[in-house]
């Protein structure tokens, strides 16, 4: 058994990682449904899951990840009301369902990459139609019902319906909205039929006739096929804990015909926030990843935002909290950098595909018998396996990329180690890489390098109204001018 403690939902504890199958790690995370761009509220969700995965490869265990898309039926309401969110995109750019989900699976992908996350598995909900009819064609006497608009599962015929929600009210689940006819408010479609006189642009033939599967049914059967079950971890953001998970898991242990959730472990990131209302389009401008990128902001560091805080915290967005954290990342980036060029004198590193570091020189092996090594290896590893304590995590690589403590053949080694759990991929990057031009913004850095070669000189001849007209022509261009920038920059381009 490791020493790797999580927060499981269904306890509401923390519990020993105990993996199903020796030396693996199965994890299942809910995807995105790809009707529209993922805000990076959504991304958080990643973000987290893909680094629960790097700390388990860390921790030894063969990791299975799965990121399903969602590219079938999932409605504008969670619960069974509301259009079907694919087809009213489709409809309101004159195009097709596959055309959207194509279109906006290969914009989240690119988003997945520019934030350093792993690529999973991406298998899409409409590939397994057939898997989650036969599914629902074997749950569907003991635990369904029919009703004019599809088959409903019957919340009432599984023990303890809820408990991940912990829902007080006697109907369950609160939020959910009424359908004509259900048994239970908390009912919900496993199929929904495609109405009298319409069609739809997916619909397939079922027992139920034709129509499309109901949302949380994907996750259920695309789990199983993918993973087994009982699998690891599965993971989401919060607000699945309310109603799409508890009905993942009733579905499963109608399947899997016992007390069974499918998964040991839930795990739920907390949501992002942003004050002045909804992460998405309601507030003006949508907050994606390419809007920050758009604004000079390099995507790593939307990653270190996320590291900073633990994953079960809310989390509140602010291009202030963004800038402190890009202004961390080029820290840690340039020191990084500096002592990087001494160890390519000494050594040549080789990164392996999986992130390890390798060197030309030998192995790393003995690299444990240096009490320096082991005291911060220690530190690291204690945070990481309190569930995922990322901020401590980011404090003590800190404290290994400023020590001088450590000798050329050690360092690396270690931080490359770490840099590889929190999926900060400093090998790859330079600080040039961090100076993300805006969008928008004309002048070119030859031009501003020119001009401040002039303020300077303006400034040695004592003439600060010349070097003061410089600065402001520079602000106008959206250049800030940053005397004495402790970072070693002298401008930053400003948004
Ligand atoms: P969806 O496409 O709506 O199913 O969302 C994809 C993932 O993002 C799910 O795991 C959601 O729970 C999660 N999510 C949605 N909004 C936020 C948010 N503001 N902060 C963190 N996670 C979120
Ligand atoms: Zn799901």
């Amino acid at each position: 058994m490791s020493d790797l403690k999580l927060f499981n939902s269904l306890t509401r504890e923390l519990v020993p990682f105990v993996p199903v199958h020796l030396g693996e790690a199965r994890v299942y995370s809910c995807g995105p449904t790809v009707y529209n761009y993922q805000h990076i509220g959504n991304m958080r969700a990643y973000v987290f899951a893909d680094t629960l995965g790097r700390v388990l490869s860390y921790k030894g265990y063969k990791l299975t990840h799965v990121i399903n898309i969602t590219d079938v039926g999932h409605l504008t309401s969670d619960a069974d009301a509301g259009e079907d969110k694919m087809e009213k995109m489709a409809a309101a750019q004159g195009k097709t369902a596959w055309d959207i989900a194509a279109f906006y699976q290969a914009d989240f992908e690119a988003d997945l990459a520019r934030l350093n996350i792993r690529k999973p598995a991406h298998p899409k909900a409409t590939e397994y139609v057939d898997a989650m009819i036969e599914w629902g064609k074997e749950i569907a006497d003991k635990h369904c019902y029919e009703l004019d608009s599809g088959l409903y599962f019957d919340v009432c015929t599984v023990p303890e319906y809820g408990r991940l929600a912990r829902a007080v009210t006697e109907d369950g689940e609160g939020r959910i909205e009424d359908v004509d006819g259900k048994r239970n408010k908390a009912d919900f479609a496993i199929w929904r039929k495609t109405p009298a006189g319409e069609t739809r642009q997916m619909e397939w033939d079922s027992p139920w006739g034709r129509g499309a599967p109901g949302w949380h049914l994907e996750c259920s059967v695309m789990s199983k096929a993918l993973l087994g079950m009982p699998f690891d971890i599965h993971t989401g953001g919060i607000d699945h804990r309310e109603i799409h998970h508890p009905n993942e898991i009733a579905q499963n242990q109608a399947h899997e015909g016992c007390g069974d959730t499918g998964a040991r472990i839930w795990m739920h990131n907390n949501f992002l926030v942003e004050r002045s209302g909804k992460m998405s389009k309601s507030s003006g401008e949508f907050l994606r990843l390419q809007l920050l990128i758009d604004k000079g902001f390099h995507p790593l560091a939307y990653r270190l935002m996320c590291l900073q805080a633990h994953y079960r915290s809310e989390l509140e967005f602010s291009w202030e909290g963004l800038q402190a954290a890009f202004v961390r990342l080029k820290r840690m980036v340039r020191q990084f950098e500096n002592q990087r060029q001494r160890w390519e004198e000494t050594i040549v590193y080789l990164i392996s595909e999986d992130g390890e570091l390798k060197s030309s020189v030998g192995p790393f092996e003995d690299m444990l018998l240096y009490p320096v090594v082991l005291e911060k290896l220690a530190a690291f590893n204690e945070a990481v396996s309190d569930d995922l304590n990322t901020s401590i995590a980011l404090t003590v690589l800190e404290e290994v990329i400023s020590t001088n403590k450590m000798e050329v053949s050690q360092k690396p080694w270690l931080l490359a180690k770490m840099l590889n759990v929190l999926g900060l991929n400093f090998c790859e990057i330079s600080r040039n890489d961090l100076r993300v031009r805006p969008k928008g913004i004309v002048i070119t850095e030859a031009e501003i390098e020119a001009a401040l070669a002039q303020r300077k000189e303006a400034r040695a001849n004592k003439d600060f109204a010349t070097s003061d007209r410089i600065r402001d022509d520079l602000i106008a261009k959206g250049v800030e001018v940053m005397d004495g920038d402790p970072l070693g920059w002298d401008w930053k381009l400003d948004i």
